[in-house]
């Protein structure tokens, strides 16, 4: 899941990386490397630890070059230290590489290699990529990189530089993303768009199976029969401001903060704007059953979807995890939507679900953060969040853009198939449109929210739980919570605690309990009741609370809402209360420890 960056142009290479790589330091921070084709060949610096470790070896030894290539990793084979960071190079100092993905057959390079006297420095996969190239290398740099990629099995992205051609920079890809930027004074590539929004807005995105060949002046395209390709750029509309943190302390709280606008703009561009009509080309009444399949919180997007699409539109709705799906030989066929839902467009497992369900014909509809990834090119039909970048590795505001699209979807299809009334349906997309000025409300709270948060930093157990839709978002609440706060966190729902999980509750323990369901209020509050008498404290969230706040009770009362769209609200509250929590404890929160963003690798 590592981050790559490279540079050939006019200007030294080294800052633009080293920018680059802090815009690309969500997706992997064990380690950071850089390797800048100097006076007297590769100068190449690697430092397990953060960034600013690297950046401070920098400081102490600069290096500079008009051609480069970085790297910040997310360990798969090898620890994290020194040696085993990229960018790796061939023991002959000729190939240097750095890599994103996995080679699955690396083993059996490096076995091949080594009997053939060739030594190995590290215990990466990705050391037997500049180890093969070296050894096939024969004076054409294009030849060496189309046979050695004949030979790995796995996936990557790749940026390659050698010694040979100290003015040319070759990037090529199978399964992991990469882009080509291109500005006045030079070319670019990068796992992700903010790594190059300062220096570009114009990108290509590389498909698999292509191989870029960068020069100052020039960025050309060829399959690996070497025939040259047309590819037109795109222009990014997303803006540089998204990728920086605008006097907040983190990310994540800058991100929560922006849901307003995101909403927003993701609604219309749902409603009337570049998603079109969002069940355009779907003949909903063609499916007998809808599939969603996710990871992460993409997944408890489409556990919230479930209840939504179910109640209204009357059609049964699995949720699978991707990773699971993938694998299970599911029972879909072309009467079956399946729905996938990944901010970047792409994980790995996700992308290998919406494989599977296109080969057994069934309808793929992406719901995708990022414009030219692999899900967004490869479904039948994608959908676009309007959330910019999102850089704090805990998603929010690209969670909730997801849940509105969902939203709309069920609705139109409901309508679609005439399960509601027109009446029905245009007051459901004004309660939709209505979310981002009630999320405004909540934000207006953050005060109380931070006080509260700060008294729970000292709880080992937090339970979250909530019945039906309130239920679903509970998921949300305690994977963000214990994603950034390192508490441990369950959520179940209430209806299931006295079967088995209220053993757990003792005293001190704090159970976050969600109540936007109006008939099931009473259900829950029975739950609430049951967990104070056992010793818990209570934080209630939810738009229906007659319960009075006590020693034993804290609310946080959001504005009124059906219950169907009320997720959207409560997620916003627990966003800010794991934030807070997080905070209080002092964490890395944009960073928590062994996460990385975009999950490019199984
Ligand atoms: N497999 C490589 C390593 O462990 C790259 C990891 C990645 O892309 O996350 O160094």
């Amino acid at each position: 899941m590592c981050g790559i960056i490279g540079y050939v142009g006019s200007e030294n290479a080294v800052p633009i990386i080293v920018d680059g790589l802090k815009k690309l330091e969500y997706r992997g921070y064990d380690s950071a490397g850089i390797a800048v084709y100097g006076r007297g060949g590769f100068d190449v610096v690697k430092q397990e630890g953060r960034l600013e470790a690297l950046e401070a070896r920098l400081a102490g030894s600069p290096l500079s070059g008009n051609m480069g290539i970085g790297h910040t990793r997310w360990a798969t084979h090898g620890e994290p230290s020194d040696i085993n960071s990229h960018p790796h190079v061939g023991s002959k100092n000729k190939i240097a590489v750095v890599h994103n993905g996995i080679i699955e057959n690396y083993k059996q390079i490096k076995e091949r290699l080594e009997q053939r006297g060739v030594r190995f420095a590290s215990q990466t996969d990705s050391e037997a990529i500049a180890q093969l190239a070296e050894y096939y290398y024969d004076g054409d740099i294009m030849d060496t990189v189309i046979r050695v990629a004949g030979r790995l099995e796995g996936s990557y992205a790749l940026g390659i530089m050698c010694l040979d051609e100290p003015d040319t920079l070759i990037a090529v890809k199978k399964d992991n993303p990469l882009i080509v930027g291109v500005s006045e004074h030079g070319r670019f590539i990068a796992s992700d768009v903010p790594a190059v929004l300062k220096h570009t807005n114009k990108v290509y995105y590389l498909n698999d199976m292509e191989i870029a060949v960068l020069r100052e002046g020039d960025a050309r395209f060829f399959n690996f029969d070497k025939e040259p390709l047309e590819k037109t750029p795109e222009t990014v509309t997303w803006s540089l401001d998204g990728a920086e943190k605008g006097g907040y302390p983190h990310f994540m709280l800058k991100e929560i903060m922006e849901q307003p606008k995101i909403l927003r703009d993701t609604i219309s561009s749902s409603m009337t704007g570049s998603n079109g009509d969002i069940i355009d080309g779907m003949d909903a009444a063609r499916f007998g059953k809808v599939v969603i399949t996710a990871c992460g919180s993409a997944y408890n997007a489409g556990v919230v979807a479930k209840y939504v699409f179910e109640r209204l539109c009357r059609i049964s709705v699995e949720v699978e995890l991707a990773s699971e799906f993938r694998y299970k030989d599911a029972v879909i066929d072309e009467k079956t939507l399946v729905i996938l839902v990944s901010q970047s467009g792409e994980t790995a497992d996700t992308i290998a679900a919406m494989r599977e369900a296109k080969s057994k014909g069934a309808f793929t509809l992406s719901i995708v953060n990022v414009v030219g990834s692999t899900i967004a090119k490869e479904a039948d039909r994608c959908l676009f969040t309007a959330a910019g970048p999102e850089i704090a590795v805990a998603t929010t505001k690209a969670f909730s853009a997801q849940l509105v699209i969902l939203y709309i979807l069920a609705v139109r299809f409901a309508a679609r198939l005439g399960k509601v009334p027109p009446g029905r349906e245009r007051e459901m997309l004004s309660e939709i449109e209505s979310l981002p000025a009630k999320i405004t409300e909540i934000l207006r709270q953050v005060d109380s929210i931070q006080k509260y948060a700060s008294t729970c930093v000292g709880y080992k157990n937090i339970f979250f739980i909530g019945r039906n839709i309130d239920y679903a978002i509970a998921l949300e609440g305690s994977l963000k919570l214990k994603e950034i706060s390192y508490i441990h966190s369950e959520a179940y729902a209430g209806g299931e605690l006295k079967h088995g999980t209220i053993s757990l509750i003792e005293d001190e323990t704090l159970v976050v309990a969600i109540a936007n369901c109006e008939r099931l209020y009473g259900k829950i509050m029975s739950n609430v009741e049951q967990v104070i008498s056992r010793g818990a404290k209570v934080l209630l969230i939810g738009s229906c609370l007659g319960a009075e706040p006590d020693g034993k009770l804290y609310r946080i009362i959001l504005p009124e809402s059906g219950d169907l769209f009320s997720p959207s609200l409560s997620v916003v509250a627990l966003q800010l209360f794991s934030y807070y929590v997080a905070a209080n404890k002092g964490l890395d929160i944009d960073k928590p420890r062994n996460l990385a963003k975009s999950v490019t690798v199984e």
